[in-house]
């Protein structure tokens, strides 16, 4: 299923190896080498066989990593030399996962290369909450955005396309920049009660969730969340999950 000399950029979901799809766990076991991202989960890393070559090419917001350019250099080297590649990516290669810079570098040495997708931190989210993300009349629109700036960058991001009150917003790499997103959306038209999720490592036996509404965003996001990848679903859909809220935030209470 993947020749020497191929490459597959595959996802690994958000975390737990039970959302991997069966393609990507045959992928796994069929590589000699596999580049994996500091979001994949542990118990994914467990699926990978014993004699397959594993090398960490981690990247998380604000620490070490390596630069996009020697990835894909080390997939292209690795390819060209006949292994078989497999560039495992959390949650779905194609949502903010550089997988065109990966794919072009592929292509551009002649390479073959493909995609496998996986779930991505959204429709985790979405399951973890037991709240549809889009819903008749309610949230007809759903977007992913991502809030990542680079270091010392303010947050640029189009808010009055982005203030639809008949949209859910997925926000990926938003952690940091809560206050902005809160202010940038209430600036635009968005009413401060607006139901909001932050999620913090979806899937894992660490997961957090903590449901609270626009305005209180920036201190929720302050205060509710560790430093594992979390992400912020923002919208009306998100009111079914108000006996939620109060579930979640009694757990939360100090015993
Ligand atoms: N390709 C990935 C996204 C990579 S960007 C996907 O499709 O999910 C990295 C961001 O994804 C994180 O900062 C966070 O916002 C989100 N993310 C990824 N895994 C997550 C998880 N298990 N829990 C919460 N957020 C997650």
């Amino acid at each position: 299923m993947i020749e020497p000399g191929e490459v597959w950029l595959v996802g690994a979901g958000p975390g737990d190896p039970d959302l991997l799809t069966r393609k990507a766990e045959k992928l796994i076991r069929a590589a000699s080498v596999v580049f994996y991202d500091a979001l994949v989960g542990p118990g994914v890393l467990d699926l990978v066989p014993a004699h397959v070559r594993l090398v960490s090419v981690g990247k998380r917001a604000g620490r070490h990593s390596k630069e996009q350019k020697t990835i894909d250099t080390l997939l292209v080297e690795a390819a060209q030399a006949g292994e078989r590649v497999v560039r495992l990516k959390g949650g779905d290669p194609s949502i903010f996962g550089r997988a065109t810079e990966e794919m072009t570098a592929c292509r551009d040495a002649g390479i073959r290369v493909q995609l496998c997708p996986g779930i991505t931190a959204a429709s985790a989210a979405s399951a973890s909450l037991g709240a549809s993300l889009t819903q008749r009349g309610l949230a007809r629109r759903l977007t992913f955005v991502t809030a990542h700036t680079r270091k010392g960058q303010l947050l640029d991001l189009d808010w009055k396309a982005l203030a639809d009150p008949e949209a859910t917003l997925a926000v990926y790499m938003g952690k940091r920049s809560a206050e902005a997103i809160a202010r940038g959306l209430m600036d635009a038209g968005i009413a401060g009660e607006m139901p909001v999720a932050l999620l913090e490592n979806v899937s894992l036996p660490e997961e957090r969730r903590f449901i609270t509404r626009l305005d209180l965003l920036p201190l929720a996001a302050k205060t509710s969340l560790g430093d594992g990848p979390a992400i912020l679903l923002i919208g009306e859909t998100l009111s079914v999950t108000a006996e939620l809220r109060q579930r979640t935030q009694a757990e939360q209470l100090p015993a």
